[in-house]
């Protein structure tokens, strides 16, 4: 089977009433979302179903940690995520996403992919800057040898820049 199948809910055969799921999102997860800018985590996601006549009503609660890359010493460690969101799904023609929290499905749907929407999600939790937290003392988590090599290559890069040399000829005249 295939594996982004388990994140199908094939709502047809649901009663009216709501409905309890869950997901575990790990690495295989990322591994098969098509160009995931993600490699690594592990998250649960509770899902609440919400089955009415005429629209579906989703909550899920998403909890659990994510491997990014530090913006400041270019190091994997996992980000820790949490939060909620809500997802309405009504009926008409084609579909299409009316808002972030609406979308319309074809009427003759009778099951709908999660996968993709729970992926939003996880990235939308993230940061736009990644960096590693202080410990307690204040002091950084950073990988500090890497830091030192980050700080060696950006100053051999000045003394190589030829902008440097026209200055000190500049100087030296
Ligand atoms: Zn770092």
């Amino acid at each position: 089977m295939d594996y982004l199948k388990n994140f199908t809910i094939p709502f047809e055969g649901l009663g009216v009433g709501n409905h309890k799921f869950t997901f575990v999102v790990d690495d295989l997860f990322f591994e098969k979302i098509e160009y995931s800018e993600i490699k690594k985590g592990d998250v649960n996601v509770a899902l609440l179903f919400e089955k009415q006549d005429n629209m579906f009503v989703l909550h899920f609660q998403i909890d659990g940690n994510i491997q990014v890359k530090c913006d400041r010493c270019s190091e994997d460690f996992y980000f820790p995520i949490k939060g909620d969101q809500k997802l309405f799904i009504q009926f008409g023609d084609t579909f299409r996403e009316e808002t972030d929290e609406i979308i319309i499905i074809p009427r003759n749907d009778f099951e709908i992919d999660l996968a993709p929407y729970i992926y939003e999600y996880i990235i939308l939790m993230l940061p736009i800057q990644r960096l590693h937290f202080n410990e307690p003392n204040g002091k950084s988590q950073c990988n500090q040898a890497m830091l030192d090599k980050i700080n060696q290559l950006s100053l051999r890069e000045q003394q190589s820049d030829p902008r440097w040399d026209t200055l000190k000829k500049l100087k030296t005249k």
